[in-house]
């Protein structure tokens, strides 16, 4: 069976380390992202090319957007909140992770405008890692445990079924999500990879999913009821973490990468490592979901 195949330019030279998370806000038209390693998290204006970014002091798994405008992030250990502009960053809630062993790695808003947000050994090869769940009111909940590289997250536009992938597993998996609890269950494989691994994933209009494949120099986009790829996104590097449709009709495709250990003779051919690339697939994904904070 043929696939489409599309190709990605660079969209903003933003030299990341391990850049992450994309998340567009169509109400200021910008794209959010993170650097994890390089501690940072960056807004770019593809209709002006304003591009700001503000330090984290820690690394920062994930950004996702507020109800009333603001930032929550998910970073090393700790929930925290922040002004869009970076300003006012402070700790949201009590909880905890147990920094020394684990760190948060990617998040994303459920239906409901709660923020799921999952962590990772360290050293990515050990299951001590969760999924938890962070509510309005600051409280956090345990989705799943055992997970080695929390990362991609999605939902069906009925907000029934969670897509997740931990890259340990090589594999996106969906449960059964209660959209009242956030509980999940009827775990089962819907893809798996070879010679790479999933990172970051995002659902299209269609209920497809364009997971990016870290070693991959690619984004595949999968039908998740039967595991077939349809397209390919093909990137000049190969270090690919994370996807999300932004842009005036949120049918364009940014996609983040990393230079993050990569060795300086693999960087040599790879000059647009941890760049920012966008990509004109031709289809489009839903707005983000808001936290309901405050
Ligand atoms: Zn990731």
């Amino acid at each position: 069976m043929s696939i489409k195949e599309f190709s990605a330019e660079v969209a903003l030279a933003a030299h990341t380390q391990l850049g992450e998370g994309p998340v567009w806000d169509e109400r200021e038209q910008r794209l959010f992202f993170v650097d994890i390693v390089g501690q940072r998290v960056h807004s770019f204006r593809p209709d002006t090319g304003a591009h700001h970014s503000f330090d984290v002091a820690c690394p920062v798994g994930a950004v996702v957007l507020r109800e009333d405008g603001g930032l929550v992030l998910a970073a090393h250990d700790a929930f925290l909140v922040a002004d869009a502009d970076g300003l006012n960053v402070e700790p949201f809630g009590t909880f905890r992770a147990d920094g020394a062993v684990v760190r948060f790695n990617d998040g994303k808003v459920d239906p409901r405008g709660r923020f799921c947000a999952g962590t990772m050994d360290w050293g990515g090869s050990l299951p001590i890692g969760s999924l938890y769940m962070l509510q309005p009111d600051g409280t956090v909940s345990v989705l799943l445990d055992e997970v080695t590289v929390s990362n991609g997250l999605a939902w069906t536009a009925d907000g029934t079924t969670m897509y997740y992938i931990d890259s340990r597993q090589r594999a996106v998996d969906a449960f059964k999500f209660d959209l009242e609890t956030g509980a999940l269950s009827d775990r089962r494989t819907v893809a798996e990879f070879v010679g790479m691994s999933p990172d970051g994933m995002a659902i299209d209009v269609e209920g497809c999913l364009w997971v990016a494949c870290w070693d991959g120099a690619r984004v595949d986009r999968i039908d998740p009821a039967n595991g077939r790829r349809l397209a390919a996104v093909h990137l000049p590097t190969s270090r690919v973490s994370s996807v999300a449709f932004g842009g005036p009709r949120l049918n364009d495709l940014y996609i983040t990468t990393a230079r993050h250990k990569a060795e300086d003779a693999l960087l040599a051919p790879e000059p647009d490592a941890g760049d920012l690339f966008v990509a004109q697939p031709g289809v489009s994904g839903p707005p983000a979901f808001r936290f309901r904070y405050g």
